[in-house]
């Protein structure tokens, strides 16, 4: 097996969490993905890898490292965040603090463990003299945390034939993720004096037919065939805001809807749902007056066991571990899907801790050690 520079990865682990990368439309006074991902493309520089920047918004920059094989072979992409969420509330955000066996703060278990144990892979390839084929690309990617910027920019210049996202499992192998849709209704109404009911009309009451029918459609979803590993769809009534004042009949009121999908929905299918509950209401109440927009589509993810990718990283983690992984589903979206819609076999796989978005963040940096000799052993399996 692949020597494991375990040393050099707790270092980089280490600087990975003080440097400030919270995500800057989380945070506006945060500084962005420059100074991480020049700190990677340095760190990568050094092992012989070729190194680019890409900056599809000032100052939010993603970096890919190319470490080539020594044969010809297939493209695997190893893809981690650098971006985190705010730290507010967090004593000692960018510590770095290691103790009994923990790195604590901010992105410690979401997601620089996994990065830095990409980091570590690539270097064990390196030391190796790259004894894997084709190539290995280190992505560390801008705004994941936010409208993934970064992985959907690195998708018009890459076409890995596989990929790896490193997002905390506990080393399981996650083969499929939720989706999500966003969308927004807003009913109208007519303004008038709170004392003429002869005039107005309340878009706020009217939002109540509509909320009625999701609760409906909310019940239905439950009762649908789950997803084996990601169970039933659902949504709910996320933020709701109408009228203007107390003695105003109000205008208009605006709902925002998140519908959380399983592999197998498509966006035209959940959309139509949302757009039949509203027509209902016309049919019911031909005054019925309300707008609809989607504003941000998400699709879920999966992956057959049998993908090569899979297979390779299950070998690689059996071999390591002394055990087969589990698979397993998770519900948070990832990055994952946006490389799979690109044509990347993917598979997701991380180090174990707990705390992502919370108060108290902890990566177990054993699980990061064991992380990166998994990706380097899947490499030279599946390139
Ligand atoms: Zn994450």
């Amino acid at each position: 097996m692949l020597a494991i520079d375990t040393g050099y990865i707790t270092r980089v682990l280490q600087d990975l969490v003080r440097i400030n990368s919270v995500n800057p439309v989380l945070d506006p006074a945060a500084p962005g993905e420059r100074a991480i991902a020049e700190y990677v493309g340095e760190a990568m520089s050094a092992l012989g890898a070729e190194v680019r920047y890409h900056e599809p918004k000032a100052g939010r920059v993603s970096v890919v490292a190319r470490l080539d094989g020594s044969a010809p072979g297939r493209s695997l992409m190893f893809n981690a965040h650098a971006d985190t969420v705010d730290a507010a509330g967090m004593p000692e955000p960018f510590s770095g603090e290691l103790r009994d066996g923990r790195v604590y703060g901010r992105g410690a278990f979401d997601m620089k463990g996994g990065l830095a144990a990409m980091m570590g892979a690539v270097k064990a390839l390196a030391d190796a003299g790259s004894p894997h084929a084709g190539e290995v690309l280190l992505a560390a990617v801008a705004d994941e945390e936010y409208a993934s910027l970064g992985t959907e920019d690195l998708m018009r210049h890459y076409r890995p034939d596989a990929a790896i996202v490193t997002e905390p499992t506990a080393l399981d192998i996650c083969v499929a993720h939720k989706g999500f849709a966003w969308f927004e209704v807003t009913t109208r109404g007519q303004a008038a004096h709170g004392s003429r009911f002869d005039l107005g009309v309340d878009a706020n009451m009217r939002m109540g037919r509509v909320l009625a029918g999701l609760e409906t459609l909310e019940r239905d979803l439950r009762g649908r065939t789950p997803h084996a590993l990601l169970g039933p769809p659902s949504l709910h009534a996320a933020t709701i805001a109408g009228g203007s004042g107390l003695s105003t009949y109000a205008a208009s009121c605006r709902l925002q809807i998140e519908r959380r999908t399983i592999p197998g929905e498509s966006r035209e299918a959940v959309t139509n749902e949302m757009r039949a509950l509203l027509r209902r209401q016309v049919e019911l109440d031909p005054s019925f007056e309300a707008d609809f927009e989607v504003l941000l589509v998400r699709a879920p993810f999966e992956i057959s066991d049998e993908a090569a990718i899979v297979r390779a990283l299950s070998d690689a983690a059996t071999a390591v571990l002394g055990r087969k992984p589990a698979y397993v589903g998770q519900t948070p979206w990832m990055d994952a899907a946006l490389l799979a819609d690109a044509g990347a076999e993917t598979v997701v796989m991380g180090a174990a801790g707990a705390g992502a978005h919370a108060k108290e963040e902890w990566v177990d940096l054993a699980s990061v050690h064991q992380l990166a000799q998994c990706l380097a052993e899947a490499a030279v399996r599946y390139c």
